[in-house]
């Protein structure tokens, strides 16, 4: 170990909650973020138990459920309104350990960034290359500057230039469909939360809070495609849906509706090579449908921070986290992109997508979310 901080390129969710969780454990972090203002973006995020239950580990669970709104009911739903299935009130809370809890990214973001404390974070600061040797490793930033790490952790995302020097073949493909998220400015008056599967995808909505609603949407489309008004061509396209849809999408600001096209990217070979490692989307991008890639950011953090604090030597600290994680989070990658391919898919995948949702018994529904999701999912290492 040398005096030089642990260099952490990207401010995001995993990058900040590994900042938040080394300054628990003593070390000292540099974060390292390419925009100017990070926790500017964002609508809403999902966060499940099993992140809720890391986030206990370094002591931020209860500020986060504070600052959330819990969800235990919901269901999915036609487009005519009709329910598929509903799952029934207590029983996701019984099976996950507590309910899911939506929160504000920003708030999240902030919270994250209190306790990863004053001066941690360098914003308008992009990591360009990095050159490793036996002693620590070389970052160069976009502005040409230079400075020595004792160990460089790649949390910049799925187009991390990181996971890139780890693995330079990666590529990078169009799922097919693109996604929408906003807030908006009015509550859901009573209805329950639901996601809502069409011929073309999805719309879901979550509480944040009494005159706060998140909701997301994903619809088959060209890539790099832009409406003048995302609002308008969404309200368009899901004419005709169930309400509160059509309510949600008019008390929607314009300019706070995000659109990004879903992509996939391979898997590094190695997550970890010598004093760089990575975590959150650079290690694993996900499709967003079963909500846990911040999650799953989430929990690299807090193990990573447990396993440098264990063995005070970076190079093994990484391998084993490397180890560690790797099979889990793959199977969540996989799954995720199983049920994005499904969800889009038209006649007949479409179709047994929808018996499946109607007929798997609750008990074995409930018991494959809770080994994905569940409190008891989190392996601190
Ligand atoms: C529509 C949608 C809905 C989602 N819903 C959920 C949900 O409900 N629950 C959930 O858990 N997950 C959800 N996700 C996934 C979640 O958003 C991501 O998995 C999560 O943001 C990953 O966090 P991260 O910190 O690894 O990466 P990011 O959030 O991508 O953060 C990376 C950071 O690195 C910065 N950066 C990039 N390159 C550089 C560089 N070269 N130098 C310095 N900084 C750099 C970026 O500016 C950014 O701030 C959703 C995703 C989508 C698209």
């Amino acid at each position: 170990m040398t005096d030089a901080p642990l260099v952490i390129a990207g401010a995001g969710i995993g990058g900040l909650a590994l900042a938040a969780a080394l300054r628990r454990a003593g070390r000292r972090a540099l974060v390292l973020e390419e925009r100017d203002d990070p926790g500017e973006a964002g609508a809403g995020i999902s966060l499940w138990p099993n992140a809720l239950a890391a986030l206990d580990d370094i002591g931020l669970g209860n500020a986060v459920r504070d600052a959330g709104c819990a969800t235990s009911s919901g269901g999915i739903r036609r487009p005519d309104g009709r329910w598929l299935r509903r799952l029934s009130p207590g029983a996701v809370d019984a099976a996950l350990g507590e309910p899911m809890v939506a929160i504000h990214r920003a708030t999240l973001l902030d919270l994250l960034a209190d306790a990863a404390g004053t001066d941690t974070v360098r914003t308008g600061t992009a990591v360009r290359e990095m050159r490793r040797d036996t002693d620590g490793v070389t970052v160069t930033t976009a502005d040409g500057a230079t400075l020595t790490a004792d160990g460089l952790i790649g949390a910049d995302g799925i187009r991390s230039v990181v996971a890139r020097h780890l693995d330079p073949g990666l590529r990078w493909r169009y799922s097919g469909y693109t996604a929408w998220r906003a807030v908006a400015d009015i509550g859901l008056g009573g209805a329950e939360p639901a996601e809502t599967w069409g011929p073309d995808g999805e719309f879901g909505y979550l509480a944040l809070g009494p005159d706060r609603t998140y909701w997301f949407a994903s619809q088959l489309a060209a890539e790099d495609q832009q409406a003048d008004s995302e609002l308008d061509h969404l309200a368009d396209r899901l004419a005709g849906w169930h309400e509160p849809i059509g309510k949600l999408l008019a008390g929607t600001a314009p300019d706070a509706v995000l659109r990004h096209d879903i992509h996939d990217r391979d898997l590094p070979r190695r997550w970890a090579s010598g004093r760089v490692v990575l975590i959150g989307d650079a290690a694993h991008p996900m499709r967003p449908h079963l909500g846990q890639g911040g999650c799953q950011a989430i929990i690299d953090a807090v193990v990573l921070a447990r396993l440098i604090k264990a063995t005070n030597n970076l190079p093994t600290a990484f391998a084993r986290f490397d180890a560690a994680r790797r099979r889990t989070v793959t199977r969540i990658v996989r799954q995720s992109a199983l049920t994005g391919r499904a969800l889009h898919a038209r006649w007949p995948i479409g179709a047994a997508m929808t018996a499946l949702a109607r007929g798997v018994p609750e008990p074995l529904l409930l018991r494959q979310l809770a080994a994905v999701a569940g409190a008891n999912a989190y392996h601190p290492a």
